[in-house]
């Protein structure tokens, strides 16, 4: 039979460093969303944690949605996906790890491994290591929105003879419906994932977010952080990375609480149009010299 997978969403449980709600969605949403748009199987794949999974397995089994527990890992050399991991897989996760070791988490707990926005421009993507990395690729990302990222997976996972997939990424209840991967499957985890591995699939809905949509997705990632960050501008930030040596300062502060507010009272304002866009020209001149990176790479496969 043939059924819609989406393969990558996060849900409210997936936390960010700076803003601490990372995905919008919230995990029963998630399912009520699968439900409404005809979607018949979702991975939940949050951030280092397989915390949604219990929370709404009863709530997708009324629902008649088939629920794959998932975990995006933040490995030393880009994210790794598990699918249909065990729950508390996380445990293993109190220091960091390379690839490989989440490839082996992974594999001992009986999951797939799938490979999400392999060349992204931030090397958020295991990018060249995927030559050591047996896993379904993911050859399409909405938030991969610098034209080549995108293309390059596709072409590197033909060439290493790689499963494919897409997914979306979803951070906000929209995007859910983005990049669907149907397959021709038995309904079971197992019998889905074997599918895609054997490459009984169709992508559907697969286009990246417009620039309108990023901003949305960084407002609303924002205001529904503000209770957290102000807190942080008050009571000081961990300063984890070179740059977050600025942070903490009074005059920082100062800066730090007058954009927030500025940014919340100004949501529908065209300045954030702007910003958008004067930011989008610096990550595309950023995408150029992470592209060069990885032409020589692929030129050389
Ligand atoms: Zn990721
Ligand atoms: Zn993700």
């Amino acid at each position: 039979m043939r059924l819609t997978a989406q393969l990558h969403l996060h849900t409210t449980e997936s936390k960010g460093t700076r803003i601490v709600v990372d995905s919008i969605i919230n995990p029963k949403q998630a399912v009520d969303l699968a439900k409404r748009n005809g979607i018949d199987v979702i991975a939940v794949t949050d951030h280092d944690t397989t915390s949604a999974y219990p929370k709404i397995k009863k709530h997708a089994e009324e629902s008649g949605i088939l629920l794959i527990n998932g975990i995006e890992i933040k490995t030393l050399d880009g994210h790794l996906i598990g699918l249909d991991v065990d729950v508390g897989l996380e445990e293993n996760l109190s220091r960091p790890i390379t690839t490989l070791e989440a490839r082996d988490l992974i594999k001992d707990s009986g999951g797939e491994v799938y490979i999400p926005h392999l060349f992204d421009i931030r090397n958020a993507g295991i990018g060249t290591k995927i030559k050591e990395i047996d896993g379904i690729v993911e050859v399409f990302n909405p938030l991969d929105i610098f034209g080549f990222e995108d293309r390059y997976a596709d072409l590197v996972a033909s060439r290493l003879g790689k499963p494919k997939a897409v997914g979306a990424d979803a951070h906000l209840p929209k995007m859910l419906n983005l990049c669907l991967t149907v397959v021709d499957s038995e309904p079971d985890t197992h019998s889905i994932l074997n599918a895609i591995k054997k490459g009984k699939t169709e992508f559907k809905n697969c286009r990246h977010l417009t620039l309108r949509e990023m901003k949305e997705l960084s407002l609303e990632r924002v205001s529904n952080s503000y209770d957290y960050i102000k807190n942080k501008i008050r009571n000081g930030w961990e300063v984890d990375r070179g740059y977050m040596i600025l942070a903490n300062n009074p005059l920082m502060k100062i800066l730090e609480d007058f954009t927030l507010e500025l940014g919340m009272r100004t949501k529908k304002s065209k300045i954030w149009d702007f910003v958008v866009c004067i930011s989008h020209i610096l990550a595309i001149l950023y995408a150029k010299k992470t592209k060069r990176e990885f032409d020589a790479f692929i030129s050389n496969l």
